[in-house]
């Protein structure tokens, strides 16, 4: 029996490796971390650091695209509504992988009901392929390589465990100091989250600190950039609405270099309102988007 623990790099993923260390023996256990080419250097070097003083094996998957080629080949950036990113980055990726097994698998995602309403509605425990099964609100089932989902379910079984679904923040980083590590310090320079760097779901307050990082800002700006060249119409990072359109040059959607201009502006409404769903990534396969 396989058991894969979800890393991010995240704090929450962090206290769930070092839980299933504690309680399968890190022999036992593998973190798995889907590395979407989009991360911060220092949330890579967080995911070897923690591995490595734990003694755990880390397995790193990619899809054939990392962010940018992604949205080169989907002529677009992701958002909300359409967060190929997850799905193309992370969930395929995960599925592969578990599919690739000659065993049965446990899944352990670091979740918590406490950070968001969605979040709470999930459960502790599930079966990994339950969408695949159950139809969703939409009367849809998961159809990604549906029939070799069907298939290996038929032999073997993959399930979900969330240890800390309802461990508080306070737990969560009382469980990684108690073992002698610390959170991933973009924590410490003021990000809530630390997947994507940026995440499209991003705050504005985190977009004012990004600017401080100056290759990741510059990062931002060629993103776009390479859209530009790569693509006919091009595409932006932010969604229309972002910010309001008289701070965009072309007053219809902004680009990176008017959200910069628009979150350093001292009159700047910044985050006044949690959109809907939250900030967070909520695909039920990876837990992975912190
Ligand atoms: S962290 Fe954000 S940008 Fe990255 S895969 Fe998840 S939703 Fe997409």
């Amino acid at each position: 029996m396989k058991i894969l623990v979800s890393f991010s790099g995240g704090k929450d993923s962090q206290a769930c490796l070092i839980q299933a260390a504690k309680q399968y023996g890190t022999d036992k256990i593998e973190a798995v971390f889907c590395d979407t080419g989009w991360e911060h250097p220092d949330t890579y070097q967080h995911i070897k650091d923690v591995c490595c003083q734990l003694g755990v094996k880390i397995t790193i998957l990619k899809s054939k695209y990392d962010f940018i080629s992604l949205a080169v080949h989907k002529k677009r950036f992701p958002s909300t509504n359409a967060r190929f990113c997850t799905s193309e980055l992370k969930m395929k990726p995960m599925i592969d992988y578990v599919l690739s097994f000659k065993e049965s698998c446990i899944i352990i995602q670091g979740i918590r009901a406490g950070e968001s309403t969605a979040r709470a509605a999930m459960e502790e425990e599930c079966m990994y392929f339950k969408s695949y099964f159950q139809p969703n609100k939409k009367g849809k089932t998961e159809n990604y390589r549906s029939k070799d989902v069907k298939k290996w379910c038929s032999q073997y079984d993959a399930s979900v465990l969330r240890p800390i679904f309802n461990w508080s923040a306070q737990q969560v980083i009382d469980c990684i100091l108690d073992a002698g590590q610390k959170p991933n310090p973009l924590y410490y320079r003021g990000f809530s989250r630390v997947g994507c760097f940026p995440c499209i779901m991003c705050r504005k307050r985190e977009v004012l600190q990004l600017m401080k990082d100056e290759p990741m800002k510059q990062r931002l700006l060629d993103a776009e950039h390479i859209m530009r060249k790569k693509t006919e119409r091009g595409s932006t990072f932010f969604p229309p609405t972002y910010i309001p359109r008289y701070a965009c040059t072309n007053r219809k959607y902004p680009t990176v270099e008017d959200v910069f201009r628009y979150v350093t502006d001292k009159n700047a409404t910044l985050d006044a309102f949690e959109p809907e769903g939250g900030y967070a990534c909520m695909s039920m396969f990876h837990g992975l988007c912190e």
